[in-house]
């Protein structure tokens, strides 16, 4: 915001008023709340939060979708060990088979139908092997769905950071320039003065000082009995009025003109 500068100068150094001091350091404060309270509810802080808690459900997601598939991968490696000792046992009874040179028939017929029984636990466990496979490949589809989702997403949120960022930089920069042109109006305010104002400001929700607009505070936005207004009006100038209904420092307005 900007300061009104005072009276021009007539080639006589003027004193400030200090109620119009007083006025300018509470629209600064005013506008340095306002300020701080833009940069909290900037919209780009939300649309990062939310971007950042939806990335965080995905890794989530992603994260259990990947244990699933470790599960399904063990089993499915496991299954292989299995055919694999399948396969070595009916090689290992074959070649006992072919190398007997005066075999016993009920020992041929033993190892037949062991052979055979081993054939069928080999088609049982390919069997399983097959399903536990079936089972992967909805699981990687959505993996890689979602990897995609993620990638746009991160990239979002970093668009989004950056975003936040520039506009945070924007008003900070506001927030310097009224919190140093304060700093100088605050300066000017006699000590008593300053330390009134400094004590309503902290209990009254950030307004110490209230212009006394026609008939109402600008601070309680009540009006004044009109018995009250023509005292304050009628007050010797720079002396400092209370509003009698919420406490905070009143200063009539200037009316237009003046
Ligand atoms: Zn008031």
């Amino acid at each position: 915001m900007t300061v009104d500068p005072g009276p021009p100068a007539d080639g006589r150094p003027t004193a400030p008023d200090p109620l119009e001091v007083l006025l300018r350091v509470q629209d600064l404060d005013t506008a340095l709340a306002q300020l701080a309270h833009r940069k909290t509810a900037l919209p780009e802080r939300a649309d990062l939060r939310s971007a950042t808690d939806r990335l965080a459900d995905l890794d989530v997601r992603v994260a259990e979708l990947e244990a699933e598939q470790a599960t399904l991968l063990e089993r499915q490696q496991e299954i292989e060990r299995q055919v694999g000792t399948v396969v070595a046992r009916r090689t290992s009874i074959e070649d006992r088979m072919y190398a007997a040179r005066a075999p016993d028939v009920r020992d041929l017929q033993a190892m037949g139908e062991e052979v055979a029984h081993l054939d069928r636990r080999r088609n049982e466990l390919e069997d399983h092997e097959l399903e536990v496979m079936e089972q992967q490949e909805p699981i990687e589809g959505e993996l890689t769905r979602l990897r995609e989702d993620r990638g746009t997403l991160q990239a979002a949120t970093i668009a989004l950071a950056s975003a936040l960022h520039a506009a945070e930089t924007v008003i900070d920069a506001e927030i310097a320039t009224d919190a140093a042109a304060r700093v100088i109006e605050a300066g000017r305010l006699p000590e008593a003065l300053r330390a009134r104002y400094e004590a309503l400001r902290a209990k009254l929700g950030g307004v110490g000082a209230a212009r006394l607009v026609g008939n109402r505070c600008s601070g309680c936005h009540l009006e004044l009995p009109s018995v009250e207004v023509d005292r304050i009006r009628h007050l010797p100038p720079g002396t400092v009025a209370t509003c009698d209904q919420c406490g905070r420092l009143l200063v009539r307005a200037a009316l237009p003109g003046q």
